[in-house]
């Protein structure tokens, strides 16, 4: 997979020489754990739709992959292919994870929530020889979709379902011709790409991010660190693995500490409750309705979790007071951390940070990782100002998968995020708003671009914007406001219908609709947006 080798050397002389980059991967951390405890339980999960929880060992864990990584190489996946994987959190999710770095090949983590539309254009871009999905998940029926796209993807060689039978079922992976002993794995380079992982479109397509393990695993060591974290913590994960957040904390962390991971397939707050208390879990992390679900479950039932005692909230604004709850409540460390796809966790607040601190701020950076606020001309703003949010250092990503001209990072390596924040004179920001259009729904970025897209090509509608409006538990939802050409009529139901026939992701649909005579503009024709937001804040539906 190409990277801008030039840019790379130069960043990686860098980085190596201030000791971010390890050239470790992986890999190295599984066989520590191999060694050290091959006994102690790696990953602990429960499907949710019938069947007990599995509990896999460390030895377990390098057993597995090996059986997969053979498997996968017996079906022609070497360097530098990509494997898809659109799964719950589910162990075998882990497993493949961990086989793709032993041919050195590349993980492709899929959301479930992806339909037709989505998987096609992300399978085709990242021609994709392997893709696993589930049989049936919440009722959808995966191998029904994927037959519905396949002759669009001439590079797609396998399909494995996961609960399927025969050749094509995920327990032949568990069984391959060869014999184990005899497998020899091919690493990946430490700046090799190992994991491409599709984030929302700003510009009307999904954007590939990849990242190798120097990128990954130099935001892990000192977010560990800061956090306190080691071989004794027990990670337990409701967010999804296919998002940057759960894939990073929720599969790459634990073995790298060479602790415990605990993965939850379906979001409910008494569920996680249970698991937290059952396993024993220290650590969680998830956007912020996981973190209001969990404490408002624990504050009405009584139901205390003792053990937990950090629980990271990221990927979608926090509010101050939902912070100041959860810390008693919870009887845990609230940390707020804000990150992206492209970089990891880039700021958290500290254990022992003030109150203040804790409460109102989204943190400072981790080591080997700069920011900056920058007004229009790119200049520093003052400390407590607005400005663009820029970041450069360790684990920001290599780039976009064959769109480089989408990447904004300029010559220094400033990578401006699309967000707005404000920085105090110690180095802490907070998350002020968004430059970029997308709307975060429940921590699920909403592609606006091309939700309007979509929209646009409906026969009723003249002219469409999204915007989303407040909502107490998901932050924000989407609304769609839509002028109507002469004499037309539409309504939510039929909107919804139509994207539903486009195969869109249900999440991504907007779930109000205002009908409106003009839409608010600039001299210059741009749509005000700002305006409509103010719209659907002031008169909610
Ligand atoms: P993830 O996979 O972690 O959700 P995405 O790349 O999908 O990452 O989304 C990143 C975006 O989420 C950020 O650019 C920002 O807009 C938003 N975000 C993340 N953390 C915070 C935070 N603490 N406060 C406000 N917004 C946040």
């Amino acid at each position: 997979m190409d990277t801008d080798r030039d840019r790379l050397a130069a960043r990686r002389a860098a980085m190596r020489a201030a000791g971010h980059w390890r050239d470790e991967t992986l890999l190295d951390h599984l066989a520590r754990a191999v060694a050290g405890r091959p006994d102690h339980t790696a990953i602990v999960a429960r499907r949710s739709e019938g069947g007990a929880a599995r509990r896999i060992t460390y030895g377990g864990l390098d057993r597995l992959s090996t059986l997969v990584a053979m498997s996968l190489r017996e079906r022609g996946v070497g360097r530098g292919d990509v494997v898809s994987f659109q799964l719950p959190n589910w162990w075998e999710f882990s497993v493949l994870h961990l086989a793709c770095l032993k041919l050195g090949a590349v993980s492709n983590p899929l959301m479930v929530i992806f339909r037709e539309r989505e998987l096609g254009f992300m399978l085709a871009l990242a021609e994709a020889k392997v893709l696993v999905v589930p049989a049936r998940f919440r009722g959808f029926d995966y191998p029904a979709m994927v037959a519905n796209v396949r002759d669009r993807l001439p590079a797609l060689r396998h399909v494995v379902v996961v609960g399927g039978e025969g050749a094509e079922g995920f327990d032949a992976l568990l069984a391959p011709a060869g014999d184990s002993a005899g497998f020899v794995p091919v690493p990946p380079g430490p700046d090799d790409v190992i994991q491409l992982l599709y984030t929302s479109g700003t510009t009307g397509e999904p954007k590939g991010v990849t990242h190798s393990s120097n990128t990954m695993l130099s935001n892990l060591a000192p977010f560990a660190e800061r956090l306190g974290l080691g071989a004794g913590d027990v990670i337990h994960m409701p967010s999804p693995l296919a998002h940057q957040l759960g894939f990073m904390y929720g599969i790459v962390l634990p073995v790298m500490l060479g602790g415990t991971a605990v993965l939850q397939d379906i979001f409910a707050a008494p569920e996680m409750a249970r698991q937290i208390r059952d396993e024993g879990a220290t650590f969680t992390m998830g956007a912020t309705p996981f973190l209001n679900d969990l404490t408002e479950h624990v504050a009405q039932s009584g139901e205390a979790t003792p053990s937990l005692r950090v629980f990271v909230s990221a990927g979608a604004p926090i509010p101050r007071a939902l912070v100041a709850k959860a810390r008693p409540t919870l009887g845990a460390a609230i940390v707020s951390a804000w990150g992206m796809s492209e970089n990891g966790a880039v700021t958290t607040t500290r254990l022992d940070d003030a109150e203040e601190k804790a409460t109102t701020t989204d943190g400072c950076p981790l080591p080997g990782i700069e920011l900056r606020v920058v007004d229009a001309e790119g200049r520093n703003v003052p400390p407590g100002e607005q400005g663009s949010l820029q970041v450069r250092g360790c684990s920001n990503f290599l780039g976009y998968l064959k769109r480089p001209e989408l990447d904004p990072s300029d010559p220094d390596g400033w990578f401006d995020t699309g967000d707005l924040a404000r920085m105090d004179a110690e180095g802490y920001i907070r998350i002020a708003g968004r430059s970029k259009d997308i709307i975060i729904r429940g921590g699920e970025n909403i592609p606006v671009v091309e939700v309007e897209g979509l929209l646009f090509r409906h026969p009723a509608i003249a002219e469409v914007a999204v915007v989303g409006f407040p909502d107490a538990r998901l932050g924000e939802r989407a609304c769609a406001y839509v002028r109507l050409r002469e004499g037309a009529a539409l309504t939510l139901e039929e909107m919804v219908a139509y994207l539903q026939e486009q195969r869109m992701a249900r999440q991504y649909m907007p779930e109000r609709l205002e009908i409106v005579t003009e839409l608010p503009r600039t001299p210059s024709g741009k749509i005000q947006k700002f305006r409509l937001r103010e719209m659907a804040r002031t008169s909610p539906a």
